[in-house]
């Protein structure tokens, strides 16, 4: 065995599929399984499905599925060897020297090259922070109040106004350049060479849940502009993709139940420093569907601070649609006039801003209010919210929360319920481009479904019954089988048993070629079992039987017009009926 396969052995054993995921996605027990609302795709109702039994999960919705590796791969956006890595080091199992495919290994070779640069340019930010003599970072910290633990926990610095203070310093560190550019810290000049990106900055590094730095934000100290400037998209760094701070809040934010989302940087250390652990900021981009997914893992509600400027407003309009989408139950709260939370929280203390979150109204009654001020009373108006937010309502996949909703629209607007519930119903058909022809569609797969229903149950006997693999061995029962995916697993099921005398769901998995078929594995993995321990022999003996019909119903076929075949096919079922009987 590599040692590779050895160690990832190891990790299985020590690194329970529900705990590690536990950490990321809420779940809740149903039957021998945990559901939860999927991490990868928008959804409102979970079909994201973990299997303690199987040491693996599986999404009905949108199929991605596989061990824990598999998951922590897609959740943290890393290559297997860094999964590996991580998991390894949760569970103190060492690993002495990892094997993949030479393309995985140079990924994570460039990524892990990245991080060093990027945790090396951290340090010498927070060093630059550290010394003395008229550092204008020090002096706009002290004035914001930031105690030094929290400055030290979130990894503050300085970037002092050099063109090449950090250029010159990775240079030392004899720290290959050209990746450093590729990290987004330094830029090529015309004539060669390089210089800083970040010059006369407040640095805020950015992590990943994995407490890694992913990038930067960098604040100026005058009145230069732009007044904030990010770390580029990198390998590591995308816009939009972590809310700021969440490596750090997870824990409270599952504590509490609640996440509140405020803007910037400032916004959310002034918080913490005030005692509000439960918040992460989306550093000044919208909120976006991946924010969104990281937080409703971790809680069911979210509170979402605005500005009570006008991109504020627009910001909080926006962002109902991802909500509704996600099913995490929001409510918007705006502070008061030219006030942001770092302000607020600085000048009245924490108890007031937890008021005003207490008194957070949902979001879908703010964005009807707010739209409806905006001289929306009329007639007219009303029509114009209608049209906006119907389409938003349709989309929605939940029947009672849709009727929910057109109730409370219907109160706050002064229109019948029963015709906002048939416009919504024109908006839900206009989206799915002819609802006829998505009738005839479920109407195959249906259909398609009811022809598989044999091979569905052949399936789920040899996954969950391993016994009624070797009972099943000598018939030919994949012949019984109609669709061709269900039939290369059955066939592999038998083969790797007469190779390893034994049934391995999990060497099973990893010899199927095609995505497809892993998916229709994992489907009757994660399945229960249709029969219970004590109907298995019976099922079996049925299976048999259908094989015996089959081949009969074959030969007389073969035998065509000729009676002396004829004969021969009804003396040898004559002799079979004699054994059974
Ligand atoms: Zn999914």
């Amino acid at each position: 065995m590599s040692d590779t396969s050895s160690a990832k052995e190891e990790i299985k054993r020590a690194a329970d599929i529900v705990q590690v995921i536990g950490q990321y996605v809420q779940l809740k027990k149903a039957g021998k399984n945990f559901m939860g609302l999927c991490p990868f795709h928008a959804e409102k109702a979970p079909s994201f499905t973990v299997s303690p039994d199987r040491q693996m999960f599986h999404c009905f919705g949108c199929k991605k599925g596989g061990d824990v590796f598999a998951f922590w791969m897609e959740y943290h956006g890393v290559t297997f060897p860094e999964a590996l890595k991580d998991l390894a080091e949760r569970y103190n199992i060492t690993i002495t020297e990892t094997f993949s495919s030479g393309e995985e290994k140079e990924r994570t070779r460039i990524r892990e090259t990245l991080f060093n640069i990027n945790e090396i340019a951290a340090q010498y930010f927070q060093e630059a922070l550290g010394q003395s003599g008229g550092n204008p970072a020090v002096e706009y910290l002290k004035k914001r109040a930031l105690p030094k633990e929290i400055i030290s926990e979130f990894r503050l610095g300085y970037a002092p106004d050099a063109w090449d203070g950090l250029t010159n310093f990775l240079k030392n560190r004899r720290i290959d350049m050209k990746r450093a550019a590729e990290a987004g810290l330094i830029i090529p000049k015309k004539g060669g060479g390089y210089y800083d990106r970040f010059r006369g900055r407040v640095i805020f590094p950015i992590f990943n849940l994995r407490s890694q730095v992913i990038g930067f934000g960098g604040r100026v100290l005058n009145d230069a502009l732009p007044k904030y400037l990010n770390t580029p998209e990198t390998l590591l760094f995308h816009k939009g993709e972590f809310p700021y701070g969440l490596h750090a809040s997870h824990k409270a934010i599952r504590e509490r139940g609640v996440t509140v989302i405020v803007e910037g940087y400032m916004d959310l250390l002034a918080l913490r420093k005030h005692g509000l652990q439960e918040v992460v900021a989306t550093l000044g981009t919208a909120l976006t569907h991946d924010h969104i997914r990281k937080i409703k893992g971790y809680a069911g509600e979210a509170i979402v601070v605005f500005d009570s400027d006008e991109a504020g407003r627009v910001a909080a309009l926006r962002s109902l649609p991802l909500f509704l989408n996600e099913g995490l139950s929001a409510r918007a709260v705006v502070l008061p006039h030219g006030h942001d939370p770092d302000s607020f929280v600085n000048k009245n203390g924490l108890s007031p801003f937890l008021a005003l979150l207490e008194k957070g109204a949902p979001l879908f009654d703010f964005f009807l209010d707010q739209k409806l001020s905006g001289g929306g009373d009329s007639i007219e108006g009303k029509v114009t919210v209608l049209k906006e937010i119907l389409p938003i309502l349709a989309q929605l996949q939940n029947r009672a929360q849709r009727s929910l909703y057109a109730g409370r629209l219907s109160e706050r607007i002064g229109i019948k319920e029963d015709v906002i519930l048939s416009e919504l119903k024109a908006a839900a058909k206009g989206l799915s481009e002819g609802g006829l022809q998505k009738d005839l569609k479920d109407r195959m797969a249906a259909s398609s479904a009811k022809q598989r229903i044999g091979d569905v149950q052949l399936l789920n006997l040899l996954v969950h019954h391993p016994i009624a693999v070797s009972g099943l061995l000598d018939t030919d029962c994949t012949k019984l089988l109609t669709d061709a995916t269900t039939s290369q697993i059955v066939k592999r099921i038998f083969e790797n048993y007469r190779q390893g005398g034994r049934f391995s769901p999990e060497r099973l998995e990893e010899s199927l070629e095609s995505e497809e078929v892993r998916i229709r594995l994992r489907e009757a993995l994660v399945a229960d079992s249709i029969y219970s321990d004590h109907e298995v022999k019976q099922a079996v003996r049925e299976i048999e039987e259908k094989v015996r019909q089959t081949k009969m119903t074959n030969l007389i076929k073969a035998a065509g017009g000729d009676p002396e075949a004829l004969n021969r096919v009804l003396l040898e079922l004559k002799a079979q009926e004699a054994r059974n009987h």
